[in-house]
C-alpha cells in the first residue's frame, strides 16, 4: 500500500518529549513517508528534542520560540535553505502561567491572559505566515485544540479562552490562505496526560471522567490523534479546511 505523505515534507512544532501529542503525530508522519523537521522551545529542550529528532529520523532539528519573531523569521530562512518547501505544518503548542490555572477565572491577570493568548493563538498566525511562502505546491496546517474551547472545563481557565481563539484564528486563515491552496484546520484531542496537561489541577480526575462518560467508554489514545493528524495532512482531506476534527472518544457530543 503507498504511504499517504510519501514525498511530502513536514514541519512539527511542539515536540518536548516522547509523550508529546507531536511526537505521536511526528511519528505518524515519519511511518506514513513524510520528511520530518523538528523545532525546539529553546535551549533547554534542545538535547531532549534532538534525541527524539534522531528516534524519528527527522532531517532537521531547529530552535523556535514562537514569542520571537526574530526566531520565527530564522526558521523561515532554515528553511527556504532546505528544504526549500513545506507541505504541511503541526502546531502543538500552548502555554499559559500555573496559577491563572489554579485559582478561580475571575481573577486571571492581564499579563497572564495575554500570554496565554500569545503562546497558545497568536502563535498559530505567526507560524502560518512563516510558512505560507514556502508552501509552494500549497499545503495544510494543523493545529490541536480542545473542548475547553466551547465548555468550561473546570481549572482550564485562560487557556480556554486562547483555545476559543485559537480556532477563531483557524478559520480566518483558512479564508486567507484557502485561495493558495493552503488548508488550516484544528484537532480537538481528547485529555491525554502530558507534560502540558499535569499543568492543570485535577487533570487525572478529568482522566476519570471522560473514560466513564464518552460514547467509546475510553481516553483517547495519541496514536488517534496522530492519524487523524496524518488524515488533515494527506490529500484524502483534500477538500477540508477551517474545521475542528475531534478526536476524543466521542466525549464532545455529550450533554448529561
Ligand atoms: P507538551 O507539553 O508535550 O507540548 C506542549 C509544547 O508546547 C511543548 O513542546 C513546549 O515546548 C511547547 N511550547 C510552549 N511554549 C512555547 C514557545 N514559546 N515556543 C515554542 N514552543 C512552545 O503537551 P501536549 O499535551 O502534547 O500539548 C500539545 C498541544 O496539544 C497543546 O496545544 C495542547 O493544548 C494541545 N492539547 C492537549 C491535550 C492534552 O490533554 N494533552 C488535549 C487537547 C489539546
Amino acid at each position: 500500500m503507498s504511504k499517504l505523505l510519501e514525498g511530502k515534507c513536514a514541519l512539527v512544532l511542539g515536540v518536548a518529549n516522547r509523550w508529546s501529542l507531536a511526537y505521536a503525530i511526528a511519528d505518524a508522519f515519519r511511518r506514513e513517508g513524510a520528511c520530518l523537521i523538528l523545532t525546539y522551545q529553546g535551549e533547554r529542550q534542545r538535547d531532549a528534542v534532538e534525541t527524539v529528532g534522531q528516534e524519528l529520523a527527522a532531517a532537521q532539528v531547529l530552535p523556535c520560540d514562537v514569542a520571537s519573531d526574530g526566531e520565527l523569521a530564522q526558521l523561515a530562512e532554515k528553511l527556504r535553505e532546505s528544504p526549500g518547501r513545506v507541505d504541511a505544518v503541526v502546531h502543538s503548542i500552548a502555554f499559559a502561567n500555573r496559577e491563572d490555572m489554579s485559582r478561580p477565572f475571575v481573577e486571571t491577570s492581564r499579563a497572564g491572559f495575554s500570554l496565554a493568548q500569545d503562546i497558545s493563538a497568536y502563535s498559530l498566525v505567526a507560524v502560518a505566515r512563516t510558512v505560507a511562502p514556502l508552501m509552494t505546491e500549497g499545503g495544510s496546517i494543523t493545529t490541536l485544540t480542545y473542548l475547553g474551547s466551547t465548555r468550561v472545563i473546570p481549572n482550564y481557565n485562560v487557556m480556554g479562552v486562547a483555545k476559543a481563539s485559537l480556532e477563531a484564528v483557524v478559520r480566518y486563515l483558512a479564508s486567507d490562505l484557502g485561495p493558495k491552496g493552503i488548508r488550516v484546520n484544528g484537532l480537538s484531542a481528547g485529555p491525554v496526560k502530558t507534560a502540558a496537561a499535569r499543568a492543570i489541577p485535577g487533570f487525572s480526575s478529568i482522566l476519570d471522567y471522560v473514560a466513564q462518560r464518552a460514547p467509546l467508554r475510553r481516553n483517547t489514545d495519541p496514536r488517534e490523534v496522530a492519524d487523524a493528524a496524518v488524515f488533515l495532512a494527506s490529500p484524502l482531506s483534500r477538500g477540508v479546511t477551517g474545521n475542528v476534527l475531534f478526536v476524543d472518544s466521542g466525549f464532545g457530543i455529550m450533554g448529561l
